[in-house]
């Protein structure tokens, strides 16, 4: 796993049933920018979160808070590329369209949520 830094876009987007925290609800953990208010304790929903850039399968310049999105594949659905836009321009990026490119040319499903996603 790769450092976070100052991203905590996952915290924005993230299902996590032990907070009861649904798809793009606010967390009750989180404080504004500081992220999480017990990041070393936080729920396991949480640390296995299989955000492709902290496991570090996306350039380092592409960090989600930089890049306006979320990429994630997730075990049961491996040939599923699953994309959580936290930024509404982001499509309009040309380094998503090149990363959602490469994704299709290797075969990947692409599944898209936005803000206006709620729980599944
Ligand atoms: S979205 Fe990824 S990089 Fe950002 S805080 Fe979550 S796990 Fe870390
Ligand atoms: S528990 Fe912490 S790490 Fe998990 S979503 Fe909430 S603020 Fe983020």
């Amino acid at each position: 796993m790769i450092e976070c830094g100052k991203c905590t876009e996952c915290c924005k987007v993230l299902k996590v049933p032990e907070r009861k925290k649904g798809l793009w609800e606010d967390c009750p953990g989180r404080i504004d920018k500081k992220g999480c208010f017990d990041y070393i304790g936080r729920p396991r929903s949480c640390r296995e979160y299989a955000c492709l850039y902290a496991m570090k399968k996306m350039p380092t310049e592409l960090r989600p808070d930089n890049l306006g999105a979320i990429l994630t594949i997730f075990a049961h659905t491996p040939d599923l590329l699953v994309v959580h836009a936290t930024k509404p321009w982001v499509w309009t990026t040309l380094p998503l369209r090149q990363l959602l490119g490469q994704f299709r040319k290797e075969n990947f499903r692409v599944k898209i949520t936005t803000t206006g996603t709620r729980k599944t």
